[in-house]
Parts: C-alpha cells; sequence; structure tokens
C-alpha cells in the first residue's frame, strides 16, 4: 500500500481485503472502537505504527514478547536458521534441543510434540485424552480460552465475549454436545459433574490461571481438586500453560503451584512465549500419554511446519535467554505498574480491583472479587474504552480489550514505566467520567 495514507484509510482498504481488516478478531478494536493501530515494527518496549508513531507496548503480541520485542540474540538466532533454509519437512536437531530445554524446566513433561499455534496444541491433547481414555466428553470453563477449535469455542472468554458471541456460528451440534461447560472455581459443580457423567469424561481443560477473561487466578485448592477429581474418575488433566508457560515464571503457573503443591496434570499446553514471537506451540506429558501420537500410537496429529526450523530457533533462544534475572524484573515492573494504576484509579475515585497471577494482571471495573466469567462480565465494562484511548493518545498500547492482561516484558524499563506512569492518571479521569451507553 502507499505509505501516504493515513490509519482510517488504510483500514478502511483493509477491510475490503480481509474480513474486518484483521486476521484475528481481538485486533479490530471492536470493544475499545476507533481504528485499529496497524504496525510497522517493533522493538523492546515499544511498537511502532505506520504513521511512525511509537508507543510503549502492553500488549507484547499477547505474551510472546517477554524478552523484549526484537532482542538482538533472538533475531540472529532466527536470521542465522534462515540462511540454512526456511523449512525442511523433515526433523532437526533443534526440535530435539527445544525438547530439552522444556523438560529440564518441567520436570513431568517427558515429552514433547511441536505444533504451530496453540489451537493445534490443545486440540490434539484433546484427541490424545479422548485417545487415551475411549471417551468423548470433556469438560471446560466458562471464560477459559484454549484456542479456536470446535470443541473448545463454548464460552471462551475474551475474543469471543469481546465479540459479544454466544460461542460461534459453524460449530455443529455435537461437537458442542460433547463439551461440558461450568463455572471456574467452582469444585462443587465439578464434583457433581463426575457424579453424574464420570464415566463419559474423557478430560478437564483449564487454563492454569486465566487470563482470557481477565486474570482470575484459581481459588487456592482448585487446580489440585481438578487433579484429585480426574484421577479419582480416570479422566485426563490438561493444564493450558499457552499463556502462562514460560512466562509466569521458568516452569509456568505448574512451577508457582503445582510443583510446590506435588501435583501435575497429564498434559500440558505451551504456546506464545514458547516460539519467541515465531508460530510455534507445543504439547508435552509423561511417555506413557505421548506415545500414544503418531507414528509411535493409534492418535493422529501432523504438521507441514511444525518445529519449523526457524520457529524452534526463536523459541530456543528465548528459553536459553529467559532466566531468574528477566522473570525477577518481570515481576517487579508488573508490580510497580498495578501500584501506579492502582493509585491513579483511585485517585479519580473510579471502582476497581487489580487481580494477578503471578506476574499477570488485569484491571476489572468493580470492587468484588472476581472469580467467574459471570463476574467478570458483571463489571463496569463501559469505563475501558476511554481509559484505552487516552492511554493510546498518549503513546501507551493497552490491550484493545478489558478482558485481557497487560503484559510486561523484560524491555520494560525506568523509562518505559515512567511514560505510563505519567499518562495514567489523565487516563484514568477518562474512565471516570464514563457512562453506560
Ligand atoms: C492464546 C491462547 C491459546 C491459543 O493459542 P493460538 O496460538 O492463538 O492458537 C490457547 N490457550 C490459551 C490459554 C491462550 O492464551
Amino acid at each position: 500500500m502507499p505509505s501516504h495514507l493515513s490509519m482510517e484509510d488504510i483500514y478502511r482498504h483493509a477491510c475490503e481485503v480481509i474480513p474486518g481488516g484483521v486476521s484475528s478478531p481481538v485486533r479490530a478494536f471492536g470493544s475499545v472502537g476507533g481504528t485499529p493501530v496497524f504496525l510497522k515494527s517493533a522493538e523492546g518496549a515499544h511498537v511502532v505504527d505506520v504513521t511512525d508513531r511509537r508507543y510503549v507496548d502492553l500488549v507484547c503480541s499477547w505474551g510472546p514478547a517477554l524478552l523484549g520485542h526484537a532482542h538482538p540474540e533472538v533475531v540472529r538466532a532466527v536470521q542465522e536458521a534462515a540462511t540454512r533454509g526456511l523449512s525442511f519437512g523433515a526433523p532437526t536437531t533443534a526440535e530435539v534441543d527445544l525438547a530439552d530445554l522444556i523438560r529440564a524446566r518441567v520436570s513431568f513433561a517427558e515429552k514433547v510434540r511441536f505444533v504451530s499455534t496453540g489451537t493445534e496444541a490443545t486440540m490434539t491433547a484433546i484427541r490424545v485424552a479422548r485417545g487415551a481414555t475411549g471417551r468423548d466428553v470433556i469438560v471446560k470453563f466458562a471464560g477459559c480460552y484454549h484456542g479456536h477449535s470446535d470443541a473448545l469455542l463454548a464460552a471462551a472468554g475474551s475474543g469471543v465475549a469481546t465479540a459479544g458471541l454466544p460461542g460461534s456460528a459453524g460449530v455443529t451440534a455435537a461437537s458442542a454436545a460433547d463439551t461440558l461447560v461450568l463455572p471456574y472455581n467452582d469444585t462443587d459443580a465439578l464434583e457433581e459433574a463426575f457424579a453424574t457423567r464420570g464415566e463419559q469424561i474423557a478430560c478437564v481443560i483449564t487454563e492454569a490461571a486465566p487470563a482470557n477473561m481477565g486474570v482470575v487466578p484459581p481459588d487456592p485448592g482448585f487446580n489440585a481438586a481438578i487433579r484429585r477429581l480426574t484421577s479419582e474418575h480416570g479422566a485426563l488433566m490438561i493444564l493450558d500453560e499457552v499463556l502462562t508457560g514460560f512466562r509466569v515464571g521458568a516452569a509456568g503457573w505448574w512451577g508457582l503451584e503445582g510443583a510446590p503443591e506435588g501435583w501435575a496434570p497429564d498434559l500440558v499446553t505451551y504456546g506464545k512465549v514458547v516460539g519467541g514471537g515465531m508460530p510455534l506451540a507445543a504439547l508435552a506429558g509423561p511417555a506413557r500419554l505421548m506415545d500414544l501420537l503418531a507414528p509411535v500410537g493409534p492418535v493422529y496429529q501432523a504438521g507441514t511446519l511444525s518445529g519449523n526450523p526457524l520457529a524452534t530457533a526463536a523459541g530456543n533462544a528465548t528459553l536459553r535467554l529467559a532466566d531468574a534475572a528477566v522473570y525477577d524484573h518481570v515481576d517487579r515492573a508488573s508490580l510497580v505498574l498495578q501500584d501506579a494504576v492502582g493509585a491513579a484509579l483511585s485517585e479519580a475515585g473510579v471502582a476497581h480491583r487489580i487481580q494477578t497471577a503471578g506476574n499477570l494482571f488485569s484491571v476489572f471495573f468493580t470492587e468484588e472479587p472476581v472469580r467467574t466469567y459471570e463476574d467478570a462480565k458483571a463489571q463496569d465494562t463501559f469505563r475501558y474504552p476511554p481509559l484505552f484511548h487516552a492511554l493510546l493518545e498518549a503513546g501507551i498500547a493497552l490491550p484493545p480489550s478489558v478482558f485481557e492482561a497487560w503484559f510486561l516484558s523484560a524491555a520494560h524499563d525506568e523509562a518505559a514505566l515512567d511514560r505510563i506512569i505519567e499518562a495514567l492518571p489523565a487516563a484514568a479521569r477518562a474512565a471516570a467520567q464514563a457512562r453506560p451507553a
């Protein structure tokens, strides 16, 4: 496209050739209004739009940019890999190296299968669970997002909530009928489901710590209860760490909760950080389950670009660089920003609540604890668009939906945080003045 066009012109043309002008719905600003910002580059804590405006970025590509955008060593690894060939459709040692790095962090992850997206990882984990148990029904929790495969699109949090859709058109009644959706953090509902349909349930899939309906951490003991009930009834527990994995800590959310409490899921899924910004995701677990996958076992799964050499180069470089200092930095930056957001909203008299899961946090416009998707939807969502646009105007890019976590990186230094902190009071006042539509 010609370089002199305004953002509105670009968006208009994009909408003529791409549905909604975007390749993934939340990017379209549907829930905050206005024209989506088309980006051309990113570096460290910043993104740059096509008109050369620079923003402090709190999206971080929805998580992958743990080290900051375009980390020089990650970029170099990808460039070097590219000179050796973009894709072979044959095994490489880089995949073995990445599996070794994951195993070194996550003890129960004996074997790893690489795919290209989180959607494929959870879809495959479900297939393994059905293959392993010979059962059909899967249990998921309302507000948890596990990608856009048919079986997992029921009550799926941010993207779907943002679009205001109950689920999705194009999903058959048959595939929806095999998905049981329960309220999050509700152990009684899970016990009841197992009491009535226990012999049909192949697996329970849960976000390790949900962050796709805003950040709604598991109540103490909830994940452990999933573990106990699935074991008692011969079902598998799938811990979806596509978002939390290698972001909230070296061994993901499991490293913060499961390891200290002494439980592990049967299968875990990774995406986002594990690919360092390239299309790469994975599922992992004990050999006895992972070896159900073809070519060893009867559960089929494949991918032309799976384990792609550029993606594994980015993943290997990212995991090697993501050391304790990186996690310490992101943890501390998150605390600084949480304090600043809370102070600005309090000062402006906006009822709010900040919820965290490790270094992930999000802001809810309510003072009531948010433990379920129903709670999350009951907040004053109308306060978010003015906050979002005031910050965007000030050169701060928040996620374009109230139902998302705010993402930080190791590149968010004091200068970047100060820019956000300076912009917060005016943005909080804009939120205070908002009125329901
Ligand atoms: C992002 C996400 C997915 C889907 O991953 P894609 O790569 O977008 O397909 C699945 N589960 C969780 C928890 C996620 O946050």
